[in-house]
């Protein structure tokens, strides 16, 4: 069933009719404008749309256009894998997303490898043979890179799915000469390729270079991942999200797809770039999180779990927190990580209304690895429908509490550490972060003092002369400070 499944799929370019062509251009132009819809949170959900309509244009042209091996057979995998895809889409709390986006990247990066396993196997289902029966050598080098980069793509994701979920610790894993490790399995990868795309047609071993391909890359995209820890895993989702795009161009070309190039070439570009910003805005050199840690430390990896002193600080209560807010001319709220976990956010929204109306000017402070995910508390706001004017971006509010009368953390730890700017040893370091220690007054939400942010390291803030502590789950702490402002 496979086969034809992936057969279904192949006719080179040349075959395609000029309609066909033209919906996939138009197609390209719906994804082009999602991508443009996903750049703010105010036309995101118009960009899903337009994805959506891309898509289903993209596929219908290919199921119309194509000679169709089992049209039945295509409809049950459709089936099923909407069906799977729906329950798990509803089920899922938006605190597992970034695993989630992990789990999808895997499975983008595995169907490349499938598909070109399947265009090797039967390269006449594929269109992909010369006048004597054999594969073109183009079509050998798209083969073969697919197949690299979706078992890349495959191995790493499942590797970022298991640190993100906590099935796996997130630490960084360092093994010793594992650069010239890595340099010498990518070079053996691309000797390989090189060597399967100019070697005779049905040479001894050619077999081989195509599966030893395959196995090379699944062990490079293990060995990229297991040293990337802490501060540095938004970067690699964003990355793995580029890979598995160019994992499904290379299979465009394979499949003879304009539409999948067009797809594949917008999501590996798109990722690409998104990490590049991830990592200037986290200090981080994109070379050194693409080369697996490249440059990290391990001593400076090490700071989960470690003993931490015990340090005086003060705890308030939610009555001495709505006393102070209503007293503030400016309140800056710093949302976090723990925000999504109690799911705190429309009382956030509320108190902030409260605020207001007392005429306190209220900003929110956006860090952009805040959360697990990239803009994971844009859309929790944007849920909560707190303006968007009122919301703004690291760079350009930092400045802005050197004025502030309250800073307000709500579930926020890693972005508010002052030891991303003076502990050369922390895994943090590096990562601008919000300037709190400037305000006037600080409150922190969090559950308890034993818990610690994603880097799992202690922060002075707490123990700050002007930082109270509001200890409890950040929902009901909020929905107490909104009670006494009433
Ligand atoms: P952190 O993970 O640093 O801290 C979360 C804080 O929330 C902790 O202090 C925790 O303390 C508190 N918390 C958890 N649950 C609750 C609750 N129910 N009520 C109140 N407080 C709660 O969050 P940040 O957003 O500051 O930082 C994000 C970190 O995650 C960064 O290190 C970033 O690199 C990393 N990361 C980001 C990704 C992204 O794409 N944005 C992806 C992967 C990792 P306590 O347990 O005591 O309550």
């Amino acid at each position: 069933m496979t086969f034809s499944l992936l057969a279904a799929g192949a006719e080179h370019g040349a075959g395609t009719p000029a309609w066909a062509m033209l919906a996939y251009l138009v197609a390209g132009v719906f994804f082009i404008l999602a991508l443009r819809g996903l750049s703010s949170p105010a036309t995101s959900r118009t960009g899903n749309r337009n994805g959506m309509i891309g898509m289903a244009l993209a596929v219908g042209t290919t199921l119309v256009t194509h000679d169709i091996a089992n049209i039945v057979e295509i409809l049950i995998a459709v089936g099923i894998g909407g069906a799977i895809g729906v329950v798990v889409a509803r089920r899922i709390a938006m605190t597992a997303m970034p695993e989630l986006v992990a789990g999808f990247h895997s499975l983008v990066g595995l169907a490349a490898v499938v598909v070109g396993f399947g265009a090797w196997l039967d390269p006449q289902s594929f269109g992909i043979i010369d006048a004597m029966g054999q594969i073109k050598p183009e079509s050998r080098i798209e083969l073969g890179l697919g197949i690299a980069i979706g078992a890349i793509t495959f191995s790493g994701s499942v590797i970022a799915f298991l640190k993100l979920s906590g099935r796996m610790s997130g630490s960084p894993i360092m093994l010793p000469g594992r650069h010239v490790i890595n340099l010498g399995t990518l070079a053996a990868i691309i000797v390989l390729i090189g060597l399967y795309t100019v070697s005779p047609a049905g040479a001894a071993g050619e077999g081989w270079m195509v599966i030893a391909v395959a196995l090379l890359a699944f062990i490079i995209g293990f060995l990229l991942i297991i040293p990337i820890g802490g501060a540095d895993m938004p970067v690699v989702v964003s990355m793995l999200n580029s890979y598995s795009g160019w994992a499904a161009a290379a299979m465009g070309f394979t499949l003879g797809n304009t539409a999948m190039i067009i797809t594949g070439a917008l999501v590996g570009s798109s990722g690409a770039i998104l990490s590049y910003i991830m990592c200037r805005a986290m200090n981080r050199s994109f070379i050194s999180v693409i080369a697996g840690g490249f440059g990290a430390d391990a001593g400076a990896a090490g700071g989960a779990g470690g003993a931490r002193e015990q340090r005086p600080y003060k705890q308030g209560s939610a009555e001495d927190a709505a006393y102070m807010l209503e007293q503030a001319e400016s309140v800056i709220i710093i949302p976090g990580y723990g925000m999504a976990v109690a799911q705190a956010q429309h009382a956030l929204r509320e108190m902030g209304d409260k605020l207001k109306e007392k005429g306190v000017s209220v900003k929110y402070a956006i860090h952009p690895v805040a959360g697990r995910m990239p803009g994971h508390m844009n859309v929790l706001l944007a849920e909560a429908s707190v303006p968007y004017d009122e919301v703004f971006e690291l760079e350009d509010i930092n400045s802005e509490f050197a004025q502030a009368d309250v800073a307000f953390i709500i579930g926020a730890n890693d972005v508010v550490n002052p030891a991303a700017k003076t502990d050369k040893s922390s895994p943090i370091y590096g990562m601008p972060v919000f300037d709190v220690d400037k305000a006037k007054q600080v409150f922190f939400i969090k559950r308890s003092m034993g818990g610690v942010g994603y880097a799992g390291v202690d922060n002075d803030v707490f123990y700050m002369n002007q930082t109270v502590m509001l200890l409890a789950d950040a929902k009901k702490m909020v929905e107490e400070i909104v009670k006494s402002l009433d």
